[in-house]
């Protein structure tokens, strides 16, 4: 049997309890021009992004699923808040 370990990046962690909601709005599919700081491991049907545009920083989320993919991305933050909200993801603390 193969093993495939060809996972580079982190994946975001299963959500532990008393894990944070963030709020997900949905955006235009034209993802915008954002420095990608950080990304989770592709393996899965939703990647996760920490980017950085224009001095402010977020997350976006993109679902791949049949029909096609979705688009989502956080409120902006400073890089700091976006780094802290983006190490309580991969750890499971938030959603
Ligand atoms: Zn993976």
């Amino acid at each position: 049997m193969e093993i495939i370990t060809d996972c580079i990046s982190p994946h975001v962690g299963k959500v532990r309890e008393g894990y944070m909601r963030l709020v997900w709005r949905e955006t235009s599919k034209i993802k915008e021009r954002a420095r990608v700081v950080a990304w989770s491991c592709h393996c899965r049907s939703a990647v996760y992004e920490l980017c950085r545009a224009g001095g402010q920083s977020y997350i976006r989320r993109t679902d791949y699923d049949e029909k096609g993919e979705t688009v989502y991305e956080t409120y902006r933050w400073s890089f700091i808040k976006a780094s802290e909200v983006w190490a309580a993801l991969l750890e499971g603390r938030t959603v």
